[in-house]
Protein backbone atom coordinates (compact mmCIF):
# COMPACT_ATOMS: atom_id res chain seq x y z
CA UNK A 1 0.00 0.00 0.00
CA UNK A 2 1.33 3.13 -0.54
CA UNK A 3 1.25 6.39 1.46
CA UNK A 4 -1.99 9.08 0.74
CA UNK A 5 -1.42 11.71 -1.61
CA UNK A 6 -1.44 14.21 1.30
CA UNK A 7 0.76 12.53 3.44
CA UNK A 8 3.54 11.91 0.41
CA UNK A 9 3.42 15.78 -0.36
CA UNK A 10 4.26 16.85 3.03
CA UNK A 11 6.92 14.34 3.11
CA UNK A 12 8.50 14.99 -0.24
CA UNK A 13 8.27 19.31 0.65
CA UNK A 14 10.97 19.40 2.94
CA UNK A 15 13.86 17.48 0.60
CA UNK A 16 12.69 19.67 -2.86
CA UNK A 17 12.55 23.09 -0.73
CA UNK A 18 16.23 22.10 -0.07
CA UNK A 19 17.42 21.36 -3.99
CA UNK A 20 15.03 24.32 -5.05
CA UNK A 21 17.18 26.53 -2.88
CA UNK A 22 20.80 25.23 -3.71
CA UNK A 23 19.62 24.10 -8.08
CA UNK A 24 16.52 25.91 -8.56
CA UNK A 25 14.47 23.98 -11.03
CA UNK A 26 16.77 20.85 -11.14
CA UNK A 27 13.70 18.37 -10.31
CA UNK A 28 10.28 19.01 -11.75
CA UNK A 29 7.50 17.50 -9.18
CA UNK A 30 4.89 15.85 -11.30
CA UNK A 31 2.02 14.58 -9.26
CA UNK A 32 0.35 10.71 -10.53
CA UNK A 33 -3.24 10.16 -10.43
CA UNK A 34 -4.65 8.25 -7.24
CA UNK A 35 -4.50 5.03 -8.95
CA UNK A 36 -1.29 4.85 -10.00
CA UNK A 37 1.18 2.60 -7.99
CA UNK A 38 3.70 5.44 -8.21
CA UNK A 39 3.37 8.85 -6.59
CA UNK A 40 4.63 11.13 -8.63
CA UNK A 41 7.63 11.63 -11.15
CA UNK A 42 10.65 14.29 -10.97
CA UNK A 43 11.82 15.31 -14.28
CA UNK A 44 15.30 16.71 -14.60
CA UNK A 45 16.25 19.35 -17.66
CA UNK A 46 17.11 16.33 -19.78
CA UNK A 47 13.63 15.01 -19.81
CA UNK A 48 14.35 12.15 -17.86
CA UNK A 49 12.01 10.86 -15.10
CA UNK A 50 12.29 8.88 -11.91
CA UNK A 51 9.35 7.26 -10.03
CA UNK A 52 9.09 7.79 -6.60
CA UNK A 53 7.13 6.24 -4.40
CA UNK A 54 6.05 6.25 -0.54
CA UNK A 55 4.95 3.36 0.71
CA UNK A 56 3.03 3.12 4.43
CA UNK A 57 4.82 1.13 6.27
CA UNK A 58 6.22 4.27 8.26
CA UNK A 59 5.88 5.19 11.90
CA UNK A 60 6.22 8.82 11.97
CA UNK A 61 6.76 11.98 9.29
CA UNK A 62 10.43 11.99 10.21
CA UNK A 63 10.30 8.59 8.68
CA UNK A 64 8.90 9.36 5.38
CA UNK A 65 10.86 12.56 5.36
CA UNK A 66 13.80 10.41 5.25
CA UNK A 67 12.47 7.75 3.05
CA UNK A 68 11.71 9.96 0.32
CA UNK A 69 14.91 11.76 1.14
CA UNK A 70 16.87 8.84 0.08
CA UNK A 71 14.71 8.41 -2.90
CA UNK A 72 14.73 12.04 -4.23
CA UNK A 73 18.54 12.31 -3.40
CA UNK A 74 19.29 9.58 -6.10
CA UNK A 75 17.32 11.54 -8.99
CA UNK A 76 18.39 14.85 -7.55
CA UNK A 77 22.43 13.90 -8.08
CA UNK A 78 21.60 13.16 -11.61
CA UNK A 79 19.95 16.34 -12.24
CA UNK A 80 22.44 18.55 -10.52
CA UNK A 81 24.93 16.11 -12.83
CA UNK A 82 23.39 17.12 -16.02
CA UNK A 83 23.33 21.09 -14.66
CA UNK A 84 26.97 21.43 -13.09
CA UNK A 85 28.80 17.86 -14.28
CA UNK A 86 29.25 17.46 -10.38
CA UNK A 87 26.69 15.19 -8.65
CA UNK A 88 27.51 15.95 -5.07
CA UNK A 89 24.11 16.70 -3.85
CA UNK A 90 23.44 17.93 -1.17
CA UNK A 91 27.06 19.06 -0.63
CA UNK A 92 28.44 19.51 2.87
CA UNK A 93 28.90 23.37 3.42
CA UNK A 94 32.57 22.32 5.05
CA UNK A 95 33.79 19.71 2.93
CA UNK A 96 31.80 20.40 -0.28
CA UNK A 97 34.60 17.84 -2.38
CA UNK A 98 33.71 15.05 0.50
CA UNK A 99 30.42 12.08 -0.51
CA UNK A 100 26.93 14.10 -0.50
CA UNK A 101 25.33 14.46 2.90
CA UNK A 102 23.20 11.80 3.68
CA UNK A 103 19.70 11.59 5.41
CA UNK A 104 19.23 10.51 9.07
CA UNK A 105 17.96 11.17 12.24
CA UNK A 106 18.64 13.64 14.83
CA UNK A 107 17.16 14.41 18.19
CA UNK A 108 14.10 13.13 16.62
CA UNK A 109 14.25 15.01 13.41
CA UNK A 110 14.87 14.56 9.84
CA UNK A 111 18.71 15.51 9.31
CA UNK A 112 21.66 15.56 6.16
CA UNK A 113 24.26 13.87 7.90
CA UNK A 114 27.93 14.77 7.00
CA UNK A 115 30.24 11.18 6.19
CA UNK A 116 33.25 13.23 6.85
CA UNK A 117 32.52 14.35 9.94
CA UNK A 118 29.68 12.06 11.27
CA UNK A 119 27.42 15.59 12.15
CA UNK A 120 24.15 16.83 11.95
CA UNK A 121 24.57 19.43 9.29
CA UNK A 122 21.01 20.64 9.03
CA UNK A 123 17.75 19.47 9.45
CA UNK A 124 16.07 18.05 5.89
CA UNK A 125 14.10 21.19 4.76
CA UNK A 126 16.38 23.58 6.43
CA UNK A 127 19.73 23.27 4.11
CA UNK A 128 21.03 26.93 3.05
CA UNK A 129 21.53 27.64 -0.43
CA UNK A 130 24.84 28.85 0.06
CA UNK A 131 26.34 24.95 -0.27
CA UNK A 132 25.88 25.45 -3.87
CA UNK A 133 28.76 28.28 -4.51
CA UNK A 134 31.46 27.03 -2.04
CA UNK A 135 33.89 25.82 -4.10
ZN1 LIG B 1 31.02 17.94 6.28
Amino acid sequence: MKAKREEFERAIAPVLADLDRQHPGALRLELEPEESELQAWLWDADGSGTGVYLGDGWDSEVDAVLELADKVQEAAIEAVWGITGSGNWPACPEHPDAAPLSPGRHRGAAFWWCPQDRRAVAEIGSLSGIAATLE
